[in-house]
């Protein structure tokens, strides 16, 4: 697994894949999955041993408001799950970040799980990939172009005069307004009046 050693901290660790989705999750603070408010639970510290015997898990917390006790993963598809999150999380980027896909093989290779688990992973992350709201964003290949609208002028740029300098004439695109398509391979297009240069800062 020697790609995970240059990878983010959350893709490598389990602690770490836990905060990373929690702040992904809960932008305003922790939401109780049981009553709904946010903000208001506090975090369990975790022990390792207790007197009782008891172990509290790690990432558990407790809201204020009902009672009731959660972790970030309650009602996703890590909820319960044996494999460590921050495999799930490693699974989610090798899927999304591939410009082909990923196998069940590959990643099995990769996240040094079972190929069972990994195809099980892959199912359940292109599931969810299926669903609001993720669905209505482009996915899979995605092509992106842009055009120029406006009237064509008259003379065309080969046509210079003698004596006259390239930089006197206008630009090719003066006076043309800018529209960007975004293709997903598949059909699917959005197109976006784009304000200002073509660069890929605002293409982005
Ligand atoms: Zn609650």
């Amino acid at each position: 697994m020697s790609q995970a050693d240059i990878l983010a901290p959350h893709f490598t660790d389990a602690e770490k894949a836990r905060e990373f989705l929690e702040a992904q999750r809960w932008p305003d603070g922790p939401v109780c999955p049981h009553c709904g408010l946010i903000g208001e639970a506090y975090k369990l510290t975790p022990k390792a041993t207790s007197k009782k015997g008891t172990h509290v898990r790690r990432g558990l917390w407790k809201c204020a408001g009902c009672r009731k006790e959660f972790t970030v993963t309650v009602g996703t598809i890590f909820e319960d799950s044996h494999i460590p999150l921050h495999k799930w999380l490693f699974a989610y980027h090798l899927l999304c970040a591939s410009k082909k896909g990923m196998s069940a093989h590959q990643l099995h290779r990769m996240l040094g799980i079972t190929y069972r688990s990994a195809w099980f992973m892959a199912h359940r992350i292109r599931y969810t990939m299926s669903q609001e709201p993720l669905s209505s964003k482009l996915t899979g290949v995605i092509k992106m172009d842009e055009t120029y609208i406006g009237g064509k002028r008259k003379f065309g740029p080969q046509s210079i005069k003698p004596g006259e300098r390239q930089k006197d004439r206008p630009h090719p695109f003066a006076g043309k307004e800018t529209v960007v398509s975004v293709l997903q391979r598949g059909g699917r297009v959005q197109s976006h009046h784009l304000r200002g240069r073509v660069t890929s800062e605002n293409l982005r």
